[in-house]
């Protein structure tokens, strides 16, 4: 059972920033994401982007945002539930909210704030016969531990970044590894594809294209894979293990059976005050949410973030006040903690 002040459903950029906010609040946050690791759209579909209208930056690549938003964080000692998708909610008689998650972990908290963008992300997967027998049983949609895969013999599938960057990571600790796409051209950075093309060349991964899996043989486990090879004939590769990785689809998923009100796939909030949903103590930031004038940007998702820890201050610490301070003169104190503190200005007297 995992207790905290904040629940904050979603990893993306405004999860992020929000345990930042609460953090200068004094609040606890717990996040939960589908995903094996935090950053939303910005790690998981344009890691290598640059953004161009984050305040104060004039461009950052998106998997450097991330990479600052945890550093940002990491003083409030946020805690992680990664590779789960939030499945339930309950409100209990006590008025805390108990959210269970597809795996069975148990997180409560008076205070539930979703930032779950576009919904959760789930792996497209490749129509093949029993499919589902192998998952878990020699098929991964992610890689969450890159360990599992050390001295096995490893097939990735896909033409994108995932594929590329996985290929090039695991072919340090893999005993043997495949790479297959379906066309001969690759979609995802051009660093990318060089590296993997030198591999190719070094005799450290095999390269096959245009190709694809046909079908998956293992009577307990996936054991080898059937592949089609262009017009030429079909070839069995003996693997322990298989990546497909073609990308992810968003999906709402449990989320819209919560009671929510929801209005063409997002979560209508009351934007006049703190982004509450209909279910007070509920809140809903970010992509998720929609209201009149809604932009679905990251800046945006950074307002509301701070806007409903101010909400949230007052539910968890009802007979509190709360008086708001500029960072520069109250400075930061970590939960693990660190302290920063600016230097107090030297004031002019005025003659
Ligand atoms: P997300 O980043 O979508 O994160 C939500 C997280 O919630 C996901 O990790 C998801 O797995 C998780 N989740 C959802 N449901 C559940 C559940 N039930 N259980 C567990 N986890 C769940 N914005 C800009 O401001 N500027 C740009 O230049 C820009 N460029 C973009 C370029 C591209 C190619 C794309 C795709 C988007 C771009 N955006 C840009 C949009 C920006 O990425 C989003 O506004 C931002 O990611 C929203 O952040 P978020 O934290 O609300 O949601």
């Amino acid at each position: 059972m995992i207790k905290t002040d904040i629940l904050i459903i979603g990893a993306g950029p405004v999860g992020l920033f929000t345990v930042f906010e609460a953090g200068l609040l004094k609040l606890k946050c717990h996040l939960i994401d589908i995903l094996p690791k935090p950053g939303g759209q910005c790690s998981e579909l344009y890691p290598k982007k640059p953004i161009y209208d984050i305040p104060a930056h004039p461009e950052i690549l998106a998997g450097d945002l991330v990479d600052n938003l945890l550093k940002q964080c990491k003083q409030f000692q946020p805690g992680f539930t990664l590779g789960e998708r939030a499945e339930e909610i309950i409100k209990k008689p006590n008025g805390i909210f108990e959210v269970t998650t597809d795996k069975g972990t148990i997180h409560q908290a008076k205070v539930v704030a979703i930032a779950g963008g576009l919904g959760g992300f789930e792996p497209r997967k490749p129509n093949l016969e029993k499919i589902d027998f192998y998952e878990n049983n020699g098929i991964s949609y992610f890689v969450k531990d890159p360990n599992l895969f050390k001295n096995k013999n490893i097939l990735i599938a896909g033409g994108g970044d995932s594929a590329l960057d996985w290929t090039i990571e695991l072919s340090n600790i893999a005993s043997s590894l495949t790479l297959i796409h379906r066309r001969n051209e690759f979609r995802g950075a051009l660093d990318s594809v060089e590296k993997v093309q030198e591999l190719k060349n070094k005799n450290k991964i095999k390269l096959i294209t245009p190709s694809e899996v046909v079908s998956l043989i293992g009577d307990k486990k996936l054991e080898a894979v059937e592949i089609k090879v262009g017009d030429s004939e079909n070839l069995i590769l003996d693997v322990d293990h298989f990546i497909p990785l073609f990308g992810l689809t968003p999906k709402l998923g449990p989320i819209n059976d919560w009671g929510l009100e929801i209005e063409k796939n997002s979560i209508k909030v009351d934007n006049s005050l703190d982004y509450q949903t209909n279910i007070p103590g509920i809140f809903a930031i970010g992509d998720i949410n929609t209201y009149p004038g809604k932009l679905k940007l990251i800046l945006c998702g950074f307002h509301e973030a701070a806007m409903m820890c101010q909400s949230a201050y007052k539910i968890i610490n009802p007979d509190k006040k709360f008086v708001l301070k500029y960072t520069t003169v109250s400075g930061v104190s970590g939960f693990d903690g660190t302290v920063k503190k600016a230097d107090l200005p030297v004031r002019k007297s005025i003659d």
